[in-house]
This record gives structure tokens, sequence and C-alpha cells, in this order.
């Protein structure tokens, strides 16, 4: 046991790379947003927010963000308005910007916090614990760990080099809904799958206050993460239709602003879950018309109604990788090209078109051109054929760089800008060029 419970700690920060956060989604500065008179939300002061809830003899906190600092900052400002001890913890699922920071939240007369999850929480952590090493790459990935300040789109309240592990154990677990009384105040949570397979929503019946976790944020959802496992997409639909149910007042998620208005809010779930059910039924009738995988990403578009949403914008999620995640999870991995059956490793395919090119050079040169006329995907594939059939080609990797970059500055998406900055920076070091850091600043 003693075992299990070090190695959940030591991974923790590594499941902060599921984190719906960038710096748009963030807010700007710190601030503690009163929603109602017993309901705060703390943005600004890390990727996740912290929401608190004061019931008449102590307060209630859902989530925690990733970074303990960050958590004790917001509990700071709070304690200028409250002084009630902490009595419940809740932990909307199981990433690490919403888990992280809890043990800010317990310690002297709060020794005694009740911590509530859902029932999948264990096994989710677990299982991202046997993915340790990926993870990692894939962290500091996402979150261009290695980049400047001044590039990076995803920001951690915390260094992911040397993360402090502020997670504590959930105390209380449940499968489908979970009721509580509090200082006067009805908690009900439900087992709300979306985000994760742990996920649940917290409903004020009262004061018809609804915390949604991450199954509403002020972006176009994160069907699928390029670099993560499936998420249940049509879960996500019905848990937004389960909300609307509630006819919330006031919308709370665990990133960006709170909404409030019945018939505004009533409006935002209903598109949400209008856009994510038409991005999956669209990716399906590609599948049955016989389209590839690269066809459906062009083909499925949000129609306009749908698309020009502010908060269906792409700047966390992309429609195009919802198309990737949903048709891989409806089909097999054989895309009934027969080549791909058991290919070969992909560098001698690259050796040998390169070696009918005439060598890298004549690759890079039709790089050049595609670079010239803007065409930053060709001239990438075309780079990327070049380098796996001579790795070391230098010119290849400046220009390289410089495509990645121009990539990078087009994209509205922080987790697709910080894929672009970190493969430039990788082809900047593979050139021998010097690469800039944040000790370059002014
Ligand atoms: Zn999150």
């Amino acid at each position: 046991m003693r075992l299990v419970q070090v190695g959940l700690s030591a991974c923790l920060f590594l499941c902060i790379s599921n984190m719906t956060c960038m710096a748009q989604l963030r807010g700007e500065r710190p601030e503690l947003i009163q929603v109602t008179d017993q309901v705060y939300s703390a943005v600004g002061y890390s990727l996740g927010n912290i929401l608190y809830v004061l019931t008449h003899d102590s307060i209630v906190v859902i989530d925690t963000s990733e970074s303990p600092d960050a958590a004790k900052a917001s509990l700071a400002e709070l304690r200028r308005i409250s002084q009630l001890p902490i009595s419940h913890i809740i932990y909307t699922h199981f990433h690490g910007d919403h888990i992280n920071g809890a043990r800010s939240f317990r310690s002297g007369e709060n020794s005694s916090v009740a911590i509530i999850a859902q029932q999948e929480h264990d096994r989710e952590l677990l299982m991202f614990q046997k993915l340790r090493p990926y993870n990692a790459r894939l962290n500091a990935i996402q979150f261009g760990a290695a980049l400047p300040k001044r590039d990076a789109t995803l920001e951690l309240a915390l260094d992911p080099a040397r993360p402090v592990i502020g997670y504590l154990r959930p105390t209380e677990k449940f499968e489908s809904e979970y009721k509580f009384q509090q200082g006067g105040v009805q908690f009900e949570l439900y087992h709300t799958q979306g985000e994760t397979s742990d996920h649940l929503m917290v409903w004020l019946p009262e004061s018809k206050v609804l915390f949604p976790g991450d199954l509403f944020y002020h972006s176009f959802p994160m069907l699928s993460s390029p670099m993560k496992h499936d998420r249940p997409v049509l879960h996500w639909a019905e848990s937004l239709d389960r909300m609307r149910g509630l006819n919330p007042e006031h919308l709370v998620p665990s990133h960006t602003r709170p909404l409030k208005g019945a018939q505004h809010i009533e409006t935002v779930l209903e598109n949400y879950a209008a856009a994510i059910r038409f991005v999956h039924d669209e990716t399906l009738s590609c599948i049955n018309l016989g389209m590839s995988v690269e066809q459906a990403r062009q083909a499925v578009r949000l129609p306009d109604h749908l698309s020009n949403l502010p908060y269906l914008s792409e700047l966390y999620g992309k429609v195009a990788w919802s198309v990737n995640g949903i048709y891989r999870q409806y089909t097999g991995w054989y895309d009934m090209v027969p080549a791909h059956l058991n290919p070969a490793p992909v560098n001698s395919l690259h050796q040998a078109i390169a070696q009918a090119a005439g060598g890298a050079a004549p690759l890079y040169e039709q790089a050049r051109k595609a670079h010239k006329q803007a065409d930053y995907q060709l001239a990438l594939e075309l780079l990327t054929i070049a380098l796996g059939a001579e790795p070391k080609h230098a010119p290849c990797h400046r220009l390289a760089a410089e495509v990645l970059s121009h990539l990078a500055q087009r994209s509205s998406n922080g987790v697709e800008k910080n894929v672009y900055l970190v493969a430039a920076q990788e082809h900047q070091q593979a050139a021998g060029d010097s690469v800039s850091s944040d000790a370059d600043e002014p």
C-alpha cells in the first residue's frame, strides 16, 4: 500500500499533462470572482481554477489547481472574506490541475478535511502511472517545458521539472451520486463522464449553481488529445444534456470564468453538446462513405452558427483532432491500404524516396519552394523525408525550424503551438545553432 501511495504522489505532476489549460484560458491575473453570496471562483492563480463554497459553518473547496502555492495564494485572498474552517475538498476529476493543490487546504484546524472523488479516481491515476516515462515526454512537449517563457502558450503555475506534490488521497468515493448537507447548504455530486471516466459535477440546488469541472470551458472541447488515450465523446454530450436538465443559473467551470443567467447557460450548453454530436456523427458518416481519416479531417467542419461562437473557438480542442480520435475509436488501426498492414520502418521509405530524387538536396529545394509559397505543411513533410534519409542535413534542420515557427505563429491553439515550437527548437539544436532561452531576455 505504501509503495502505491508513493508511486501515486510521484506521478502526479505527470498527470498535469491532461490539463485543459493555456494562457488564453487561464486569465491574465489572479482574481477571486464572487459568483453569489456563497460561491467564489479563483481564476488566474494557476491553470486550474479553485472554487469555494462558503456554508454557514465551513468552506467546501471544489478543485485545488496544480500548485500548492497557487492554492495557498487564493486561500489567502479568500481569508479576507471568511475565516471559517475547511470541511471538504471535492475533486471533479483526477487530472493534476485539479488535485495537486489539495495539501494547502488540510493543515492545523483543517486536519480532518473530507476529500471526495468518484470511484474511478484511483484506477485512472494508476493507469496514468503505468505510462510514466511516456507521460513525462508528453508533458515536456505539451507544456513547452524547455521553451523560453515568452513563447509559452500553455503555462503551469509550477515548475514541471521540480514539481511540489500537494495531492491528497480521497477519503470518500462514490459510484453514481453523492449528496450531503454542510452548514445549511445541500451538495449534490453526480458522475458525469466526458473529459475523463471519473469525472463528476457538483450541483447546489438551492442557489442553482452548477460546477461542471472540465466538461465546459471557453474553447472547443478537447475530445481527443493528440498524445492521450480516447475520451468518452458521446458521454460528454450526454453529461451536458444532464446539466441542462438542472436549469442552472450559474455555471462555474474549473477553467475560464463563470457564466450566469439560466437562458444564456442553456444556450451555451445546448450549442456545446450540439457541436460534439455534430463532429461525432459527421465522422461516422465519413467512415461509412469509405473516406480516409485525412479526408474526414478535411470534410468535417462545424456549421457557421457553431464555429462562430467564441466559446467554440479552437483554443484548446480542435475539430480535426476530434475527427482523428473518433475515427480511431470506431475503426481498427488498419486503414485498408495493404502497404500499411505490415509497414517497414518509415526511414527505409524515406531513404528510397531520397535516392530516387537524387539525395536530400533536391527534396530540400522542393521544401524551400513550398516554404516560399507559404505551404508550410508540405515543406515540413518534404523535410521529414529528407531528414529521414540524411538525419544530419543541417540546412534541412534550419529550414524545418523556420517552417515550424511559421506553423506555430499561424496557430491559435495552445497545444499545437507548443508542439511546433518544441520541435523547432530541436531542429535548431540539431543544426548546431544556438537556441534562445529566458537568460537571453532583456
Ligand atoms: Zn483541467
